[in-house]
């Protein structure tokens, strides 16, 4: 079997109403799709993460990794990630859309190769330690709402009501003290029983993220994610010794080469690499070793189309609980699901079984490789190159 081709699919959808976290407000979505095709008609999936701006990761697949995978053996994955990382080594461009676009090539490969054998990937990963993963509900950003209070209380209560047993908030996009107001109410409508994690997205020094983490201590917080920018090791040791909370972080780090200094001086109690960011299947797989190796738990960041969803589940489903116990626990030693709850018909329109949460849980698909059908009809309306 050879690659006879590899299509970049840039998707954009508005939505009605604008929301933001703490470096972005907007009323826009938008994803990159990657299609390995075979000469025997076979078509793996990928999605490159995009954020903002999808044009520099499609033109990578486009111009650079295409014409290297041409001809080449698609079963063969891990010699074909050093194959397109060796493109970008001597540049120094080992890092953001580079390695996002090679994430969309990689998973695509995997879906690729599990189709080809028939097996799901989570079986070519070795094997599952579970076939559902808890989820939880990312949601709660910043809204234009007249009463913000009172719309972040109802979304926190609906969260509840579909069966979360955790859910995330977005901090950093207002004053510590206004942040503590809404963390507080969502806090008093979630109740006592269901996790709340909050996330900064980066948008703290030390001192504010020591601040805000101190004011937030009594609201039994889950994990504080990102609460500095990405590649503040020293900001993030300081703040581990300061806060009694777990710090999570990683989805802007690209590869394990950036993740190294985090894992191994224990920045990280949780580690949060995206399978579509931070180099595929196969760059997660060795981050998630490397993390285990220290201790550090992994939680995979999840921001895209039933692609990325897939693919987490699927890698979910291969990570063993850490550390072993007899009776392996969400957010302490299982790892779970983010499951973003933002507006998104990318999330919601691109799969012809759009995923479903089921007592708090998301099954890992059964299919071959991902596992999952793609609407090919969706993918047009939503193309814009
Ligand atoms: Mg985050």
């Amino acid at each position: 079997m050879r690659i006879a081709d590899v299509r970049a699919y840039a998707l954009r959808a508005t939505i009605p109403r604008p929301f933001g976290q703490s470096q972005a407000f907007g009323n826009a979505r938008s994803a990159v799709l990657v299609e390995v095709v075979s000469d025997e008609g076979l078509s793996g999936w990928g999605e490159a993460g995009a954020g903002r701006h999808q044009e520099p990761a499609r033109h990578f697949v486009d111009g650079f990794y295409r014409p290297a995978l041409l001809g080449e053996d698609p079963l063969e994955v891990e010699r074909l990630w050093e194959k397109l990382f060796a493109i970008l080594v001597t540049s120094g461009l080992t890092r953001g859309s580079t390695i996002q676009a090679l994430s969309g090539v990689d998973i695509a490969l995997w879906d690729l190769r599990g189709k080809a054998l028939d097996l799901p990937v989570y079986k070519l990963l070795g094997g599952a330690f579970r076939q559902r993963a808890t989820a939880y509900a990312t949601g709660l950003y910043y809204t234009d709402d007249a009463d913000h209070l009172a719309a972040l209380r109802e979304e926190a209560a609906g969260y509840v009501a579909q069966g979360f047993r955790a859910v995330k908030m977005k901090i950093g996009g207002a004053s510590p003290r206004e942040d503590l107001r809404r963390a507080e109410t969502v806090r008093a409508a979630i109740g006592a029983d269901t996790h709340l994690m909050i996330d900064a997205n980066q948008a703290y020094n030390a001192f504010t993220a020591r601040a805000v983490g101190r004011d937030m201590a009594s609201l039994d917080v889950g994990w504080f994610e990102e609460p500095l920018p990405a590649d503040d090791i020293d900001g993030y040791l300081e703040l581990k010794a300061a806060l009694s909370m777990a710090l999570a972080g990683g989805e802007a780090l690209y590869t394990r080469f950036a993740m190294r200094e985090f894992l191994a001086r224990h920045a990280f109690d949780i580690v949060q690499p995206d399978a579509c960011n931070t180099g595929g299947i196969t760059e997660f797989r060795r981050i998630a070793a490397l993390a285990s190796t220290w201790g550090v738990q992994v939680n995979p960041h999840v921001w895209g189309t039933p692609v990325a969803l897939a693919t987490s589940l699927h890698l979910i489903a291969a990570l063993p609980p850490t550390p072993p116990c007899r009776v392996p626990t969400p957010l302490y030693q299982e790892p779970v699901l983010e499951f973003d709850q933002t507006p998104n018909p990318l999330r919601t329109d691109l799969a012809v079984e759009p995923f479903r949460l089921r007592d708090g849980y998301l099954d890992v698909p059964q299919g071959p490789g991902l596992g999952i059908e793609l609407d090919h009809k969706a993918i047009e309306r939503f193309r814009v190159a």
